[in-house]
This record gives C-alpha cells, sequence and structure tokens, in this order.
C-alpha cells in the first residue's frame, strides 16, 4: 500500500494497479472527476513528488502538461507514497453509483439529430443523484455510454436523456435506429462531479452547447429549491448551437430566474441574437468575473477555450467546473 497526499491535507492508501481516483473513492476521498477514461481531463492534477504511471493512455493532456507533471487521476496509479496537488470535494458526499434496469418510457424527436429519452425505473428502485450527474447506460452487447441526466430528481422514476446522433456511432446507431418503448436497459450512475456548489453570494453562469445543455436544465430545475439565503446573486445561461434549430428547448422559460442568451455560430441574416461562441458571447457582456462561478459543458473545444478565456479574464481557476461529452467508449 502506498499512500497519496492531497493539498487540503486529506491522506488515503492506494493500491498499485488501481486508479489514483478509485483509491480516493475506495477511501470515501471525492476527487473530481468526468469521462473515467483520460480523455476529458476533469480529473487533471498536478504530481509534486512520488512516482505513478498511467494505466490507459492520457489523451486529455498535453505534452507540455504531461512534462510539466500533470495526470489525470482516473488512469493513473501510483508507484510509491506521493504528493498531489489537487482540490478534493471537501465534505461533499456524492450518492453511490449502482446498477439498475430500466425501460425506456418514451422517445421524442428534438431535432434531426437529437432525441429525447424518458426511462422507466422499476417502482421498487432507490436512485438519488446530484443535479447535473451522468449516468451510463449499458445497451445492446454490453456496450456502455454516458448521458447527462436532465432532469433534477426521480422522484416520479423518470429519467430525461438529451442524445445527439455520432455518425457511425455504436450507441447511436441504438438509439436512432433500433430502440423502441418498453426496451430494457440498465444503467449504472449516478456518476462525475458536475453539480452545483455553493452559491450563495455567486454569480452563476453556464456555459452549453449542443446536448450540453441537458445537466443545465437539472441544475436550474434545482435552483428554486436552495434556500433563499443561499441562493446566486445572479444566474445566466449562455447556449449555444449552429442554427436556431439546434437550440431545442425554451430555456427562457424553465425555472432558474436566470437570464438566457442564445447563442448561433452559423447565424443567418435573420438572426438578432449572439453570434459566434459561447465564450466570446460571455466575453461581450463583460461580467463581474472575480465573484462568478462558470458551469460549462458540452464540447471539449468549447470547454478548454472557456476556460483560458475566462480564468486569464480574473474567473478564480477553481470556480470554473466542467463536463465534457467526449467519447465515451472504453479505451
Ligand atoms: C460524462 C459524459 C456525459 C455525456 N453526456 C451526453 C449527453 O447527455 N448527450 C449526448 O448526446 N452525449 C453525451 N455524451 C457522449 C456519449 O457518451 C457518447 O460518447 C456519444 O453519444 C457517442 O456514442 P456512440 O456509441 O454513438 O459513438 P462511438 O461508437 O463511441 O463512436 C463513434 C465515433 O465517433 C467518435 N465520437 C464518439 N463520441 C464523440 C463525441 N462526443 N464527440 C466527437 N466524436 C465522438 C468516436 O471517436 C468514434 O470515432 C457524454 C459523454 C461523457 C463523457
Amino acid at each position: 500500500m502506498q499512500e497519496i497526499t492531497l493539498s487540503s491535507g486529506a491522506r488515503f492508501n492506494a493500491e498499485t494497479g488501481i486508479s489514483i481516483l478509485d483509491a480516493g473513492a475506495k477511501a470515501q476521498v471525492s476527487l473530481p472527476y468526468s469521462c473515467k477514461t483520460g480523455r476529458c481531463s476533469t480529473c487533471k492534477c498536478k504530481v509534486i513528488s512520488g512516482e505513478t504511471y498511467a494505466l490507459n493512455p492520457e489523451s486529455g493532456l498535453t505534452d507540455k502538461e504531461k512534462a510539466d507533471g500533470w495526470i489525470l487521476s482516473c488512469v493513473r496509479t501510483v508507484v510509491t507514497d506521493i504528493v498531489l496537488e489537487i482540490d478534493d470535494l471537501g465534505g461533499t458526499v456524492l450518492p453511490v453509483a449502482k446498477t439498475l434496469p430500466c425501460r425506456i418510457n418514451s422517445i421524442e424527436r428534438l431535432t434531426s439529430d437529437v432525441i429525447r429519452v424518458h426511462l422507466r425505473l422499476p417502482p421498487t428502485a432507490d436512485f438519488i443523484y446530484a443535479p447535473g450527474q451522468y449516468i451510463n447506460i449499458i445497451g445492446p452487447g454490453g456496450i456502455q455510454r454516458s448521458y447527462s441526466l436532465a432532469n433534477a430528481n426521480s422522484a416520479d422514476k423518470m429519467l430525461e436523456l438529451h442524445i445527439r446522433a455520432v455518425k457511425g456511432g455504436a450507441m447511436s446507431e441504438y438509439w436512432f435506429n433500433q430502440a423502441k418503448t418498453n426496451d430494457l436497459l440498465r444503467l449504472k450512475g449516478p456518476l462525475g462531479t458536475f453539480f452545483l456548489r455553493d452559491a450563495a453570494d455567486i454569480h452563476l453562469i453556464f456555459l452549453a452547447t449542443g446536448t450540453g445543455i441537458a445537466p443545465v436544465k437539472a441544475i436550474l430545475e434545482s435552483i428554486p429549491d436552495i434556500p433563499i439565503q443561499n441562493r446566486p446573486k445572479s444566474v445566466t445561461v449562455l447556449w449555444g448551437g449552429r442554427t436556431p434549430d439546434d437550440l431545442y428547448l425554451d430555456v427562457g422559460g424553465m425555472p432558474g430566474g436566470h437570464h438566457f442568451i442564445p447563442v448561433l455560430s452559423r447565424a443567418g441574416d435573420g438572426w438578432t441574437g449572439a453570434k459566434g461562441y459561447v465564450q466570446e458571447a460571455l466575453g461581450a457582456i463583460r461580467p463581474d468575473l472575480s465573484s462568478a462561478a462558470v458551469y460549462a459543458c458540452g464540447s471539449d473545444a468549447m470547454i478548454h477555450s472557456a476556460r483560458e478565456v475566462l480564468v486569464q479574464a480574473g474567473l478564480p481557476r477553481q470556480r470554473f467546473f466542467s463536463d465534457a461529452f467526449v467519447c465515451s467508449a472504453e479505451n
């Protein structure tokens, strides 16, 4: 057994061969993560001392980051005792993931390449999650893919997913050409650490592209339940697509008391709203980033660009939270 020490002073034991992230979970120390496949870099942290090796490729890191000592805790294991520069999730305890059966309750086409799926849990299922988290669907042939939960809670045993077709994708082939009402599937979850942190006195900003609006919708639905003294100072949602058809939800009409800014990268002549990318549209409204927290979800490119631009413009790095919808097939 080796010992891992975090920036907070927390320590836990880890076995060689088990990822640092999983070793933390085993010791009930929650570390930030999302894809768990070395791609999204949500779990990026720095080795201050000690030796580690990669269990799987760390494609979410640049060569420079690797040379500078950055690693991805989801695919790294320890060789010796190590000291890590990483923020743990403090006292936050997230629900433990479990595997459950579920059936497709409905499938609704929202755009030419996006569907909304409602999954029905067994009446006795006890499934709790933090709005913003995702699940893995285990589909035909055992393939697993990740999808964010788009509703704030499953009190009626229904889970809502927004699924975009990926050309040539194995699970897309199922969802868009084979799936039908009452199909039996399995899910594993809840997973991920994209959930709303303490928002009191904070200007909350959500950036989403495409189906990245799904977890944002779940979080917005949960805001009215926050006690008044803990509510954010303001909530702004920027949602980006290419054309008006990509913006398939009435985000302005949702609960959450937010200001909504739709953004189009290929706007036609009739579009009078914001143009370009969500991170650019955010820059244009010159928000007070020193007292903001940004939650970004959707394309990896948007998340990387937004993090760099916003941190440079004054956003504290530890107040940028993200969930990148990278390929979730196993390495
Ligand atoms: C944490 C997390 C949450 C996610 N939530 C959602 C969600 O709510 N809604 C949603 O629509 N998708 C979501 N995704 C993406 C989803 O899990 C799948 O990766 C995606 O649907 C493709 O699966 P597939 O089996 O159809 O394609 P695959 O068979 O896995 O891949 C086919 C080809 O497409 C490429 N590819 C796969 N996924 C992507 C991608 N996202 N971007 C670009 N290229 C890709 C692959 O590299 C491969 O070449 C999420 C991913 C993660 C990691």
